[in-house]
Formats: structure tokens, C-alpha cells, sequence
């Protein structure tokens, strides 16, 4: 309860009010969550029992879970029925006097275990408390859960962790889950920054004085000394800076109306910087300790588990699945050095299949294959690729894919398929290249025992399926850009992914994807095009696409998740050509990820995320 007090009434509820009427959003996950005030469509888990469950009824186990030399107090609430059961670890608060109970018993009544524990030193468990301690009972829990023993004696699928946390507790939840990246799922409730806490003097003032009357179930560290510990702890301690680690799983950052709502408001922000792909954030007028509005919090919790599990059945798949999506460039003809040429990967168990190969790629592929661990897109294992239209800004790196991919290993010649003019632009690129052909496959050549690697075999395509092997099936569709320009379906054992390249809206995408896995497509923020010159905006409105047609689009397309990618962009210090120059301010050019998550979350309700060079999914 040491984060328990409400914060001043004054001229910040009146924020927050408006708050809860205009940001009860879900941030890039599916649905347009809103709570309501009245408590009327709480979710049959908050009020009610589920059937009764003879052969596998639920129950209540006691058992001690070692943490460095201490056994930690820990119960399980076990759902009903035969499982294997997801089990959601809820940390409890500084010391814990919410345990919110009530939470935890819809949580199981919705279908997951429950466990909940005393960490080290607090409430008579053994040994001496500290926030770092604290933090490392809380791994030894997961611990415990993954351990297949325990995971068949209480139902559990160790593959199902969640964690969800209240104040300090969820402080602990958001450790845990940004240092593991096993953890499925995190929700952050109300939760104190301690790598924040003495950042104000006058706020750390308050809370230490809080803090010290408030210790009495806790041994072996004063308010002061935790206090301390926290300002050692600084910066690994800034919840904020978890965002990186905590993008690609659902994070539900659920807010009150207290001391530590700006801190929740920094965390998400962050969260939406780096596209984090299921942020949901939910802002309620009350409260730390959500005191009037229970079923409200236990609701909003359980309609997030609630997707998890629906959206789970997929995760798991994906888990499991054979194929990825690699994001090798995301970007335009702009020299962004954090988007490279636009490129794509399609990975099917060993192999790499190429869309497009803008400037970059090669290099790209190998970070790919390093910091991913890919080793399908090492740059000598890229056989395969297909190309959208020969612009420019997705044709650079052929020659690089060519030679760099010949150099790097590749033994045989490099099969491409793409649109007319493709045949003679290898040919020139060859042409252009002989000297050094030549030199590396004479006598005295490094790459003399393999010379068919420098071999390319460009085919020319029209609508229709264009490859086929064991792994895949690619089929082309007419797009419509500035020239003859193609996109792409891909069908794999497990996956259906399309991606647009450069095009005006078109129903074949539509038709390719009906529901397909993953849609790419790209995109051209409203409000970026509204300052470009009247020639442009001409132009795109004839061979781009805008974020509200991609929107409508994908409404009609119905993937299950949408990558956003190709948009023209001048970040801060990038100055657009002449041709370019924007009628209003010298960064005026930049797309922020704020900008198309609002133009396209406004539009679109369904999935969707902005792509980033070297994202997987
Ligand atoms: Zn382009
Ligand atoms: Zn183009």
C-alpha cells in the first residue's frame, strides 16, 4: 500500500477525466477497447463460476520455492479442468497489503492459475528484503513454474507465463518480463518507476515519508536504505528504457489516476516509439489502489488475457512455425541510414526467398543472420528473389546480391524473377561488372572453383503462379505504379503473406490476401503528403498509396497482421531535395511512427505494426 495514496485532487482530474474519455484506446492490438463506466458487460469470468469440473476441479496448493537459500511462501490457485493452464505469477506490492485477490480469482476463473508469493524477508518469509532480492525471487518463481515436473503436477504449460503486477508488484512484472524474453505476456498496473523515485526531491520526500510508516511487514531494509538502493539502480532500474525489450509481446500498461501516471505515460510513449506490436494502454480515474473501480481493473485484465488466448492459438503456431517474415530495408529512395533499401525475406525452415533489393541489402542480410539468427540469409545462402518494379530504390543492391552473394559463398547462379526489363538490366549490370568477373574466375581467381555463382538467371513473369518448390508457392499480381510492377503472394506449409510493393490502391491486393497471415504493404501519411508540392502529391495520388486507402484496404483485406513499410520520410536533419522542399518548417518531411499509428490506428481496427529494418515476424 506504500503507493496507495491519491495524488492531489486539483486541476489534474480534470486531465484525467478528459484522459479516460479520449485515450481508453488500445494501442496496435486488435480491438477498440473502451471501458465503460457502468460495469454492465463485465466478462462472464468477473461474475460468475465456471461449470463445475468433477474429474479436474479447481483448487488451492500450498509449496515453498527456493530462492538463494531461503523458501519463499508461495500458493497456487489452480484453474478448473484438465489443462495444461496458463499460469499468470501476480507479484504483489510493496509490502502487500493489496494482494488483489480478487484479481486472482477471476484470472483462474477465466482459465488460468494463478500463483502468488512472499518475497524474501517480508511478511515472515525467511531472509532479508531488498528490491534486488525481490527481483530474483521473482525469476526463481518462473523458475520454478518451467521446471516439467511442477509443470505436470499442477497442469501448467510452461510455455504460458504471464505476469501481472500492481505498484511495486508491477515494477517486478515489467523486470521480469524485459529480462526474459519467455515470458508471454506483461501487464504493468499502476506501476512505480523506482529507477524514478528520487529523481524530484520534493516527490521523493513525499514517498519516503510514505514509505517509512508503512515498512512493518518488511525485514532487514529500512525506507531509506531501499531509497538508496533504487538511486544505485538508477538507469538498469528506468522502466522506460525496458520498451526495446518489451515490443514485440502484449504489454497492457494499465494507468490510475496517482503518482505514477507519468511514468506510465513515458513508458508507453517509448513503447509507441519503437511500434511495440500489442501495446494496450487503458487510463482509469481512480485511485492507486483502484479502490472504486474493481471490477473495472479486473475486466480490462481479463478481456487482455481473453485475446491472449485467442490470439495465442496463433502465437504458439508462430512459435512453432516454419516460416518468418524478415524485414531487411523499410525503406524509400531516401538516404535514411535507419531504413535501407527496401527489401524482404520470406524464410521457409532453410531458405530464404527475396523480395525486391534495394541499397543495402546484402549487409542488411547479414545482420539479419547475425543479430536474428537467421543463418538462412547469410548473404551466400540468397538463391532466390523476386522483384516488385525495377525502380531505383528496389534494384540498387542487385549488384551487390549478385556479387556480394557470389563472394560470400554462393556456388550457384542467382535466379530472379521480376517484371520486363529485368533480362536486360542483368545482362548491363553483368556487362558492367566483367573486369571483375574475369579477374576472380582466372587461373589464378579466388572464385575460379565456383563460377557459376556469379551466374544469374533472370526470368521474366506475368500474372500467375511465377515459382514453385517443396517449400512455397509464389504468385504475381498486377499492381499499379508508375510502370509494369508486380506483388506477391507467397504460400508456405504454415503462412500466406503478401506484399504490395509500389502501388496505388488495387483490388488484387485485396484478393490476394482475403485473410492472409501477414499483408506488407506501403503506406503515405496524409498529413506528410499535404506539405508536399503539388506535383508530387499528384503523383502518389496516382502510384502510391495513403494511409487512409491502406486503412480502408486492409479493412477489406482482412490480414491477421498488417506491416507497414515504404514511407517517404525525411527524418530530423535528412534535408528533402529542392524539388522536395516542404512549404512549411525544415523537418516538416518526417513521418514519425506516432503520425502513422494515429492516421492508420484511427482507420483500422484490425492488427497492424510499422515495419523497422531487421524486424522478424
Ligand atoms: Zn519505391
Ligand atoms: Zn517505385
Amino acid at each position: 500500500m506504500i503507493e496507495s495514496r491519491a495524488i492531489e485532487r486539483g486541476p489534474k482530474t480534470v486531465k484525467s477525466l478528459l484522459l479516460l474519455a479520449t485515450t481508453l484506446t488500445v494501442l496496435g492490438l486488435a480491438l477498440p477497447c473502451s471501458w465503460p463506466l457502468a460495469a454492465q458487460t463485465a466478462p462472464t469470468a468477473v461474475v460468475a463460476d465456471p461449470p463445475v469440473d468433477k474429474q479436474s476441479p479447481p483448487g488451492l496448493v500450498m509449496f515453498a520455492v527456493p530462492s538463494h537459500g531461503v523458501e519463499l511462501d508461495a500458493w497456487l490457485y489452480v484453474a478448473s479442468g484438465a489443462g495444461p493452464h496458463g499460469t499468470v505469477i501476480l507479484p504483489h506490492g510493496l509490502p502487500g497489503y493489496e494482494m488483489s485477490g480478487d484479481l486472482a480469482q477471476s484470472i483462474r476463473r477465466a482459465g488460468w492459475n494463478v500463483l502468488l508469493f512472499h518475497y524474501r524477508g517480508t511478511w515472515g518469509a525467511g531472509g532479508t528484503f531488498s528490491q534486488s532480492s525481490a527481483i530474483e525471487d521473482t525469476a526463481e518463481v518462473v523458475r520454478f513454474l518451467r521446471d516439467p515436473a511442477n509443470a505436470a503436477k499442477y497442469h501448467a504449460d510452461p510455455k504460458r507465463i504471464v505476469l501481472i503486477g500492481h505498484s511495486f508488484g508491477g515494477f517486478i512484472a515489467g523486470y521480469e518480463a524485459s529480462h526474459d524474453p519467455d515470458i508471454k505476456a506483461v501487464a504493468m498496473i499502476a506501476a512505480v518507476n523506482l529507477g524514478k523515485i528520487n529523481a524530484d526531491p520534493k516527490e521523493r520526500e513525499a514517498r519516503l515519508k510514505r514509505w517509512e510508516t508503512q515498512l512493518h511487514p518488511v525485514r532487514g531494509a529500512t525506507a531509506k536504505q531501499l531509497f538508496a538502493e533504487a538511486e544505485r539502480h538508477a538507469k538498469d532500474w528506468d522502466y522506460v528504457q525496458w520498451a526495446e525489450a518489451l515490443r514485440t509481446r502484449p504489454v497492457l500498461l494499465l494507468e490510475a489516476d496517482d503518482q505514477n501516471h507519468a511514468d506510465m505515460e513515458a513508458l508507453s510513449s517509448a513503447l509507441r516509439e519503437k511500434s511495440a506490436v500489442a501495446l494496450e494502454q487503458v487510463a482509469v480515474t481512480t485511485d492507486h489502489s483502484f479502490s472504486d473501480h474493481r471490477i473495472a481493473l479486473q475486466s480490462i485484465v481479463i478481456r487482455w488475457l481473453e485475446k491472449l488466448e485467442t490470439s495465442g492459438s496463433e502465437a504458439r503456431k508462430e512459435h512453432s512455425t516454419r516460416t518468418k517474415v524478415v524485414l531487411l530495408g523499410t525503406g524509400t529512395p531516401v538516404p535514411d541510414p535507419d531504413r535501407s533499401g527496401p527489401a524482404t525475406a520470406i524464410i521457409v525452415d532453410d531458405r530464404a526467398y527475396l523480395v525486391d533489393f534495394g541499397p543495402g541489402i546484402v549487409r542488411r542480410a547479414e545482420a539479419a543472420a547475425l543479430k536474428r539468427e537467421i543463418p538462412a540469409v547469410e548473404p551466400g545462402n540468397l538463391k532466390v528473389a523476386f522483384v516488385t518494379h525495377l525502380h531505383s530504390d528496389h534494384t540498387a543492391g542487385y549488384s551487390d546480391l549478385i556479387l556480394g552473394g557470389w563472394t560470400s559463398g554462393r556456388t550457384v547462379p542467382l535466379e530472379v524473377y521480376g517484371p520486363t526489363g529485368l533480362q536486360s538490366m542483368t545482362e548491363h549490370i553483368l556487362q558492367a561488372y566483367r573486369i571483375d568477373i574475369e579477374t576472380r574466375t582466372n587461373p589464378e581467381g579466388n572464385q575460379r572453383r565456383f563460377p557459376d555463382g556469379s551466374k544469374v538467371n533472370a526470368h521474366e513473369i506475368k500474372p500467375g503462379v511465377v515459382y514453385k518448390d517443396e517449400k512455397i508457392t509464389v504468385t504475381a499480381f498486377l499492381t499499379k505504379h508508375a510502370m509494369e510492377s508486380y506483388g506477391y503472394r507467397f504460400d508456405t506449409p504454415d503462412r500466406s503473406i503478401v506484399i504490395s510493393g509500389d502501388t496505388n490502391p488495387v483490388e488484387e491486393t485485396i484478393k490476394a490476401c482475403n485473410g492472409c497471415d501477414v499483408l506488407i504493404h506501403e503506406a503515405q501519411p496524409l498529413e506528410l503528403l499535404a506539405k508536399m508540392p503539388e506535383s508530387v502529391q499528384s503523383f502518389d495520388a496516382k502510384y502510391h498509396t495513403t494511409t487512409a486507402q491502406l486503412a480502408e484496404l486492409a479493412t477489406r483485406a482482412r490480414p491477421k497482421l498488417l506491416v507497414i513499410y515504404h514511407t517517404v520520410s525525411f527524418p530530423p536533419g535528412i534535408a528533402p531535395p529542392r524539388l522536395l522542399q516542404p512549404k512549411a518548417g525544415a523537418d516538416a518531411l518526417y513521418a514519425s511512427p506516432e503520425m502513422l499509428q494515429k492516421e492508420i490506428g484511427s482507420r483500422y481496427l484490425g492488427q497492424f505494426v510499422i515495419g523497422r529494418d531487421l524486424d522478424v515476424y
